[in-house]
């Protein structure tokens, strides 16, 4: 299948070059930022380290005030499948302005809603979709996150929660408590399975089998400290922990040990869901059907939107028991059931799962090549490179220290060069890319070139070493070079 890229709306100069750029432009450029910084909370996070003011975007690209254009491996945060203002979203977004519906309207039903989940629940495990119900959230992801757990707790009468290591579920207060840096007495953090950095120091199948039978033990130890909980919540990749994958294997034994026990099994999809790893779901990759499916970024269609997709069996709310006055942005359910049937139709997830498999080929090779790249891995269009110190010398340590400085200038690196990527990790040292599922094979080329020669400069700039051996690292930036 041919993924056409529509033509950036503007031309300008070219990616990341100065070209194009005024003295006014500039100034005007300068002039935002430093209100930004002025007026804006300390809490703010992109924005410092991508100091751009984008003003125009179109597919991968992205361009700034100042005339520059960067190529955007990180889509809202993983939210737009399709990239910036793809052509069949905004048809569907001007559709709705142009037809004069309400654009505010709580819960009530809709036309544009009706066919937004008829559109979704054609997209699920057909498992699930016989017998599913939909509640839309207040529309960010970490609502939709509170919602789920507030549900498993009403119709268990159980209060307490598993979730894993380096899990991120949202921001507020319930959604945080079941992430990895909280301590909330109710949840119960269980290991998530690492080959990398495996915390039972074996990886691979042996250290997922480990991690699965720690927590049936958990739950069967009457001394272990853990009552039966209202449920279990998790990532089918990790994205902000550093984007690993779960086995599929553990998985379905997480599947098989939460079914054995009656308790509610939630996948959170807010950044895997929408082909984004190389099914539509990922939980489709190991076949596991969950009880809860929680959802948001993408299925919005770059507009904010968020639900949670369950059995009807859990249905226990009373009327009013969960609220919101954002629950029916109309925008965004058409934006949303665009993506979603332009994904489905077009077959985004297998191109991301082939794309992907291509991309994390050549980081590999250039991981051969530079030692400082610890770990290459990923799912589909879901990629994390680690990068890691690896001078140091720890006999004992499976494998090399994190090295988070070096993600910084790798990331910096990358924005001089017209590159955007996020960084993620428990230590921030995992330079991840999202890019949009309609990347072209002439794109993800230029992104990983952008990529070896930042990284490259990086290393040059961490660990100074004769002109013979920065020769060396010029020539080896993968295969395709
Ligand atoms: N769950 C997962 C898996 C996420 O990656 C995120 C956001 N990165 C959230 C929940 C929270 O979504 P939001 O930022 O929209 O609240």
């Amino acid at each position: 299948m041919a993924v056409t890229e529509p033509a950036p709306a503007a031309p300008s100069a070219a990616p990341g070059r100065p070209g194009g750029r005024t003295a006014a432009k500039s100034g005007a450029l300068e002039g935002i930022l430093r209100r930004q910084s002025l007026r804006e909370s300390a809490a703010r996070t992109y924005a410092r380290s991508l100091p751009i003011v984008p003003v125009r975007a179109r597919g991968l690209t992205i361009e700034g005030a100042d005339g520059r254009r960067y190529l955007d491996c990180l889509s809202g945060a993983g939210t737009l499948a399709l990239g910036h203002n793809h052509p069949v979203v905004l048809e569907a977004i001007k559709k709705v302005l142009d037809s004069g519906a309400p654009l505010h309207v709580l819960d009530l039903a809709t036309p544009v809603k009706d066919a937004f989940t008829t559109e979704l629940f054609a997209t699920l495990p057909p498992a699930l979709a016989a017998d599913a119900r939909i509640q839309f959230c207040g529309p960010a992801g970490t609502d939709a996150v509170e919602a789920a757990l507030k549900l498993v707790r009403t119709a268990t009468g159980r209060s307490g929660l598993l979730s894993f290591t380096g899990a991120y579920h949202g921001m507020t207060a319930g959604a945080l408590d079941a992430s990895g840096g909280a301590t909330d007495v109710r949840v119960t953090r269980l290991p998530y399975p690492q080959n990398y950095r495996c915390p039972f120091g074996v990886g691979g199948e042996r250290g997922a089998e480990l991690a699965a039978r720690w927590t049936e033990n958990l739950l069967d130890d009457p001394k272990s400290g853990v009552t039966t909980p209202a449920g279990m919540i998790l990532e089918p990749v990790q994205g902000e922990g550093g984007v690993i994958p779960a086995p599929d294997a553990w998985m379905r034994r997480m599947r098989a040990v939460t079914a054995a026990r009656s308790i509610p099994l939630i996948a959170d999809e807010v950044q895997t869901g929408v082909g984004r790893t190389g099914a539509f779901w990922a939980v489709e990759h190991s076949g596991v059907v969950p009880d809860v499916m929680v959802l948001s970024k993408a299925i919005g269609g770059s507009l904010p939107l968020a639900v949670i997709v369950y059995r009807s069996e859990l249905d226990a709310w009373e009327p009013g028991a969960h609220a919101g006055t954002f629950r029916g942005n109309q925008l965004a359910m058409a934006a949303g059931a665009a993506t979603l049937a332009y994904v489905r139709e077009n077959r985004l997830a297998d191109r991301a799962a082939t794309l992907g498999a291509r991309m994390l080929g050549r980081l590999q090779g250039l991981a051969a090549a530079h030692p400082c790249i610890g770990d290459v891995r990923g799912r589909g269009l879901m990629i994390g490179v680690e990068l890691v110190a690896p001078d140091t010398d720890d006999p004992d340590a499976l494998a090399p220290p994190v090295d988070p400085a070096l993600a910084v200038t790798v990331q910096r690196e990358c924005l001089d060069r017209g590159l955007i990527v996020e960084l993620g990790g428990r230590h921030s040292g995992v330079v991840r890319l999202l890019p949009p599922l309609t990347l072209s094979d002439e794109q993800a080329e230029a992104v990983l070139d952008r990529f070896a020669d930042a990284l490259a400069a990086a290393e040059r700039a961490h660990r100074p070493g004769p002109p013979a051996y920065d020769a060396r690292l010029r020539n080896d930036t993968g295969p395709s070079h």
